[in-house]
């Protein structure tokens, strides 16, 4: 059944770089937004202009809330659900020693990684994150959870188990043997990339290569991952690490790596050369499919050779204040042309919400040194959070804005559920100027959502719901299912029926009731 969603309308349309989001940028204060029932956008536009053709479809009127593209968070951590904003640790290596190799370490109980698959997905519905590159637990039954849980909820979700083969004491219950390091994760591809469907063009569940980054596995690990990859890249595998984090003199990971595998650049222990002088010992982990998160303290041949390879970086500048990793140069990465897209990082950091990423962003790019500090454009904010994300997940043709065709992944943001939003909304200054006033009301809403804000969440055009904690084996998908099941009988209320007319828990309940 075609659905007619009401609301005031930003995306960024079309395929920008981030420098041409501006003039990219769409804002439709009295929009509408078409899905069939296949869930694909079919119009973006003026409610006034809606096609006639869709004049009789069911209107859900969120009007005087606002239509955004859902968020994707580029990095964040599935084992550290329990681990935010961590005291006691310090800096990026003793706060992994000390914080968060033992946080993790409790996902050995598969009773606890249920529990917790169940918590991350509702903190991603909450904060309206639809898609994300989730770095894993090196468990498979903490990984067989969060896969399940991820299914069952309808979210997207590109996810690896952590590798680790070398690590501090701390960390021995995460390591596994270098030949248990590739099977468990062949294993992993096996069992999950694309899962859901069969199809790696039509999947919402992927898996990706996560090694925790070039210090916690070996030469050997490196190898044997470069020869995994090359055999399952044209399945469609991610990669997914970190790459200069934390540039302290001498002790930090940078300088720690560079010392471990004498290279010239931490980059190279991912292209294949990891062997001293950064000499050639195997193959590629770099690709459009593979992100690394941080990057904040790049050589100018490393932001190069992302950019040529078609490596996107997760900015996660949250946690890079939390770990006092520094900032990333804003003006010079994105000049490189690498693709940066937002990742909180949780639970390096205390945000779930990508929004609240890049507010952070804002913040820490205008207070850059001199000639380097930059004043981010919304639209720019807005892209980085929505369709750099699907371009560095190699989905921008599925998801990421509202261009018809595409699967329609979006949250209704709702200001009157969070004071401090509504009332610059409602109050605050707006220029007289169309463009700028424009700018300013993205500008309002990138700054002042919080989860109070974030009233529906959407993929596929289905409303999805926070889980219930008590089963793990309903139906995969509520919304889909009764949309298979009931014809459309349980339509929801037309436009006039109420603001924000809520198809979610009715259709939800009913669904189990068709599943269970
Ligand atoms: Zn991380």
């Amino acid at each position: 059944m075609t659905r007619v969603h009401l609301g005031h309308i930003y995306h960024v349309a079309g395929s920008p770089t981030v420098s041409e989001a501006a003039s990219a940028l769409v804002s439709i204060p009295d929009g509408a937004l078409v899905i069939d029932e296949t869930g694909r956008i079919v119009f973006c536009g003026e409610r006034t202009a809606i096609p006639a053709t869709h004049r009789a479809a069911t209107v859900v009127d969120h009007r005087p809330g606002f239509l955004l593209p859902g968020f994707v968070d580029a990095h964040i951590h599935f084992p550290q659900t329990y681990a935010g904003d961590s005291y006691g640790g310090g800096q990026l290596l003793e706060w992994l020693n000390l914080c968060i190799y033992p946080s993790e370490s409790r996902f050995a109980d598969s009773e606890f990684a249920h529990h917790a698959a169940v918590e991350f997905c509702n903190r991603r519905i909450a904060a309206g994150t639809t898609a994300a590159m989730v770095f894993g637990s090196p468990f498979p039954h903490a990984q067989d959870a969060l896969f399940t849980q991820t299914q069952r909820s309808g979210l997207r979700i590109v996810s690896g188990r952590g590798i680790q083969t070398v690590g501090p004491e701390t960390a021995r219950p995460l390591l596994t043997s270098e030949s248990d390091a590739i099977r468990l994760t062949r294993e992993e591809i096996d069992k999950w990339h694309a899962a859901d469907t069969g199809n790696v063009d039509t999947a919402l569940l992927h898996v990706a290569i996560v090694p925790r980054f070039a210090l916690a596995v070996t030469t050997e690990t490196l190898k044997n991952l470069g020869e995994l990859y090359d055999s399952v890249r044209n399945r469609g595998v991610y990669v997914h690490s970190h790459l200069n984090e934390n540039d302290r003199p001498n002790t930090g990971e940078v300088d720690a790596t560079k010392q471990a595998y004498q290279v010239n650049s931490y980059l190279d222990t991912y292209d294949g050369k990891f062997l001293p002088g950064s000499s050639v010992g195997g193959k590629s982990l770099l690709g459009r499919r593979t992100i690394l998160a941080h990057s904040v303290h790049c050589q100018d041949v490393e932001l190069a050779r992302m950019a040529e390879t078609g490596t996107s970086i997760a900015h996660c500048p949250v946690s890079q204040q939390f770990l006092g990793s520094g900032t990333m140069p804003w003006k010079r990465t994105a000049a490189s042309g690498v693709n940066i897209a937002a990742g909180t990082d949780f639970g390096a950091g205390d945000e779930f919400l990508i929004s609240r990423v890049l507010a952070d962003a804002f913040k820490v790019h205008i207070s850059e040194p001199g000639k380097h500090s930059v004043s981010l454009h919304p639209a720019e904010m807005l892209f980085t959070g929505t369709l750099a994300g699907a371009r560095a997940l190699d989905m921008e043709s599925r998801f990421g804005n509202f261009d018809v065709g595409k699967e329609a992944d979006f949250v209704v943001v709702d200001p009157s559920g969070t004071p401090a939003l509504r009332a610059p909304l409602s109050h605050g200054v707006r220029s007289s100027d169309g463009d700028l006033a424009r700018d300013q009301t993205l500008f309002t809403l990138l700054m002042g959502i919080r989860e109070s804000s974030i009233a529906e969440v959407y993929v596929q055009g289905s409303r999805v719901t926070a889980l219930q904690e008590s089963s793990g084996k309903r139906g995969s998908r509520g919304l889909s299912s009764l949309r298979e099941a009931s014809n459309g009988a349980q339509a929801p209320r037309a436009a006039g029926g109420g603001r924000c007319a809520d198809p979610g828990p009715p259709r939800r309940s009913n669904a189990e009731s068709m599943v269970g």
